[in-house]
């Protein structure tokens, strides 16, 4: 690739930033220095700019336990961003697949694979998340009949032009629940069981797909292994 190119793919300059850095004789290629943006380099090349190797990185695929207080946006708002939990370079390449509200924890992935992403999330390929869902009120008898046969027929939530997709609910005892999802529409959760009158004051994502969270402590993240990262 040209090396304004490679300089931008493994630092922060911008492509013009790139040329002016290039301009002032800060990188070499080789052991020589190089003032031509269009100069040619692979992964072979050493390549250095103010006395700093640079490398490309390859993609990165994570997977992290999320605390409350931390937001899966790109950008910082008022919160601390999910990705600086994690500890690997050019971290603003890192998106989360999908999202978590602030206060719910659990499972999340980040990676700067676009199309891997696009494979986790897409309702076609009906991976299920697992979530573990606290209620403020009991869910028992009729209420809970009819909030299972409803969620897997698919409700209609304000706002929306379709049905949820079907859903699957189970009781894990009378004030906790456990619902898999096959879609992720905004808040849905919550406002799933707000559409039969029930508030959530507890959200955690136990699973993605084959992908759980196993021994990962709440702010722990790691690398999915090339197998984990196959079976999407
Ligand atoms: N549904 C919600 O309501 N919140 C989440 O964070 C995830 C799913």
């Amino acid at each position: 690739m040209r090396l304004d190119r490679f300089l931008c793919e493994t630092t922060d300059l911008t492509r013009s930033l790139a040329k002016k850095a290039l301009h002032r004789e800060e990188v070499q290629v080789n052991g020589e220095v190089v003032k031509n943006p269009a100069t040619q380099v692979d992964e072979q090349s050493r390549v250095v700019w103010n006395g700093e190797r640079l490398a490309l990185v390859g993609l990165r695929y994570v997977m992290l336990h999320k605390p409350a207080g931390v937001e899966c946006s790109a950008r910082r708002g008022l919160y601390p961003l999910v990705r600086e939990l994690v500890d690997l370079p050019h971290l603003e390449r890192l998106q989360t697949v999908g999202r978590l509200d602030v206060d719910t924890t659990g499972l999340v992935l980040l990676t700067d694979d676009g199309q891997w992403s696009h494979r986790v999330t897409s309702p076609k390929r009906h991976w299920g998340k697992v979530y573990r869902v606290t209620l403020a009120e009991p869910l028992e008898g009729d209420a809970l009949d009819t909030a299972v046969s409803g969620f897997a027929e698919g409700l209609m939530l304000d706002g929306e032009e379709k049905p949820t997709r079907p859903a699957q609910l189970a009781m894990r005892s009378s004030h906790v629940a456990e619902l898999t999802l096959f879609e992720g529409k905004y808040h849905q959760v919550k406002r799933m069981f707000a559409a039969i009158g029930h508030h959530v004051v507890a959200l955690h994502r136990e699973s993605i797909g084959p992908l759980s969270l196993g021994e990962l402590a709440p702010g722990a993240w790691r690398e999915l292994t090339e197998d984990e990262v196959a079976l999407f």
